[in-house]
């Protein structure tokens, strides 16, 4: 029976891909290494098809075309255990299954090749960006608060007096002004100094975290930065870059 075959060209294409390792996640194994002899190498890796190449195969789907099941789009690969496995046992790994794997494998083989290239650009970032932090925290020398608690005081003790209500309640609307317009000080300088090289830093970050991680660290970004802007934690943010500066360091 015909089957519809990859070309020598697809298979490399898929074996490159991958960064020659297996794309399934619990064997990872790489699918070419030294041989023997200096000029030998051993090869494991297999590029199997995920819809079968032929009516009876594992996965066969009839309502695709000979093109479709010969394509790049219909291939996977593993290393010669895991390409049996799928085949002995294919209501383990349905299709669906299986491109998910790959497309899993494949960004897994991008982060890998380029994590180290990356990394002193993050590390970089990342100290761009808590200077930057650390600026916006030194540089806000009237304690807001402390400020507008002395108003506050001022205004309830002559609020307290008949007399005096007209002043009383000047210096309220003094201190209400005063908060609104150091608020939005604030958040005018932390958006235009700080916020653009957080982003950046979070984006080189990116570049080297897996998916799921990378959403973990936003939110932390983005909480950090809610209190900072509202003064709630002070060093918070600062903190964060310096956390994830050591989980890099580590990898
Ligand atoms: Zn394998």
């Amino acid at each position: 029976m015909a089957r519809d075959d990859f070309s020598s060209k697809v298979k490399k294409k898929l074996e490159e891909r991958a960064g020659h390792t297996c794309s399934n996640p619990t064997c990872g194994r790489p699918t070419s290494r030294p041989g023997p002899t200096y000029d030998s190498s051993v090869r494991v890796g297999v590029a199997a098809h995920i819809a079968a190449a032929s009516p009876g195969g594992p996965r066969f789907d009839e309502a695709m075309t000979k093109e479709q099941r010969e394509s790049i789009e219909n291939g996977i690969w593993l290393c010669s255990f895991c390409a049996h496995a799928i085949d002995v046992v294919p209501e383990a790994f349905p299709a669906d299954a299986l491109r998910v794997m790959r497309r899993d494998a494949e960004s897994r083989a991008s982060i890998r090749a380029n994590s180290n290239a990356a990394i002193v650009d993050v590390l970089a970032a990342i100290d761009e960006a808590s200077a930057a932090v650390q600026n916006f925290i030194n540089g806000r020398d009237i304690p807001v608060e402390s400020r507008f608690r002395q108003l506050l005081s001022e205004s309830h003790i002559l609020l307290k007096r008949d007399e005096t209500d007209e002043e009383g309640k000047r210096i309220w609307d003094e201190a209400g002004a005063y908060l609104v317009e150091e608020s939005m000080r604030l958040h005018h300088s932390y958006m235009t100094e700080v916020s653009p090289l957080v982003a950046k830093a979070l984006a080189r970050i990116s570049e080297i975290l897996p998916p799921a991680e990378q959403l973990l660290l936003e939110k932390l970004v983005r909480e950090a930065e809610t209190a900072q802007i509202n003064r709630l934690g002070r060093e918070s943010l600062g903190d964060v870059f310096i956390r994830v500066r050591t989980l890099i360091e580590r990898r």
